[in-house]
């Protein structure tokens, strides 16, 4: 099952690149890299070595480079406040967004609400990219990497797979690198931190059934060993049962004492099941941790078109924007999950934005339960 999104030395690759080095690939899973001043500083490698993702190769100038490296474990030390977030300026083609405007409905897909274009602007932006690392734990282990991106001025957000290689040759060092605040950083890690965590179910949809399956199986396996044994135990129960008197007639005592003995491995036998189903349920038990890793600001000006989304007599203002990296109209965001699946719902009291998987999950099938508002008065009710 490919669960690894980007593979690991295409992510390296990319890291080390927007930190000045020059990378080559060398032969199916190796890396040969020229690192930049800064890389040979903050990692204390060689200013040329080679990189390898399978364990057993490392030599005079080639280093292991794997999960549970240590070369992985110093790229911790570009994460750390100067290194942690690097800038860069997209150079961005022109494009025309009066013919953007024309196919702006399908990007926009609401089902209860209609929006109005007010007008278009040009404006400075800088998107965000959050490299994460993610590690899915039950009967099995996978771990991989991917990368989100982030409009902070809509908070849309987008899976990366393939756009680094493009993304390395349109790039500059920003000349300045604009300020963000730590309360807007953090939302915008909070944000692609949710988005990440619905991206990684998605893909782990595959393991998770699977896991599912083989927790099924095993417990049925529990159950028809413990019922053999509970039969056995029946039967000899049924012998010991006094044959040819009246059934009210009490049995005798040695009889009886067997009886006692037998309803108590009865008993024992019961437990155990149960603690062998739990035992299972454990195992299986679906365990992600994801951990950003990187942050990417990358600077650029983008067309921004100004929409009102119109809701029964109500209207919120609000921005979609052209993504000169995707080379398309960034999607709304969902206000809920941060990644959002089919159309798009608005919400009568707050008009928030919620996607068709998140209303699925919270309303009966009468009424649209807002999600967004129900967290918001859950927070007001915890003050
Ligand atoms: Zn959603
Ligand atoms: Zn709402």
């Amino acid at each position: 099952m490919a669960l690894i999104m980007r593979s690991l030395p295409e992510v390296i690759a990319g890291i080390l690149e927007l930190h000045g080095a020059v990378v080559e690939k060398v032969g199916a899973d190796g890396l040969d890299v020229i690192a930049s001043p800064e890389l040979v500083r903050l990692l204390g490698v060689p200013e040329y070595h080679r990189l390898s993702f399978v364990g057993g190769n490392e030599g005079k100038n080639s280093l292991y480079a794997s999960y549970d490296s240590d070369y992985f474990r110093s790229l911790e030390h570009l994460f750390n406040d100067r290194g942690r977030r690097a800038a860069v300026a997209l150079l961005h083609p022109t494009v025309r967004p009066e013919r953007i405007a024309e196919t702006l409905a399908d990007r926009i897909p609401l089902t209860n609400a209609t929006f109005r274009l007010e007008r278009i602007e040009e404006l400075a932006i800088s998107y965000f990219l959050i490299y994460f690392h993610f590690v899915a734990l039950s009967d099995d282990r996978h771990d991989g990497m991917f990368s989100v991106l982030v409009n902070p001025l809509n908070f849309s957000t987008a899976l990366l797979e393939h756009v680094l290689e493009d993304l390395v040759e349109k790039i500059r060092p920003a000349a300045v690198v604009e300020e963000i605040s730590a309360a807007e950083m953090m939302k915008i890690l909070k944000i692609s931190h949710m988005a990440a965590t619905g991206m990684v179910r998605d893909r782990l949809t595959d393991f998770i059934r699977s896991a599912e399956r083989r927790l099924n199986r095993d417990v049925k396996r529990v159950y028809e060993y413990y019922e053999t044994l509970k039969e056995e135990i029946r039967r000899r129960f049924q012998k010991k049962m006094p044959q040819g008197k009246e059934v009210s007639s009490p049995p005798e005592s040695a009889n009886r004492e067997e009886m006692e003995a037998l309803r108590t491995r009865q008993e024992a036998i019961d437990a155990e099941r149960q603690w062998k189903v739990q035992d299972l349920i454990a195992k299986y038990a679906l365990r992600i941790k994801i951990d950003p890793l990187c942050v990417i600001q990358i600077q650029t000006a983008v067309p921004v078109f100004f929409i009102t989304i119109k809701r029964r007599l109500s209207s919120r203002p609000f921005t979609v924007t052209y993504n000169p990296l995707l080379k398309r109209v960034d999607a709304l965001p969902c206000e809920s999950c941060f990644h959002p699946s089919g159309a798009y719902t608005i919400c009568d009291d707050k008009l928030h934005i919620v996607c068709n998987r998140c209303i699925g999950a919270n309303s009966t099938s009468r009424k649209f339960l807002c999600p967004v508002c129900g967290a918001n008065r859950g927070a007001k009710d915890k003050v």
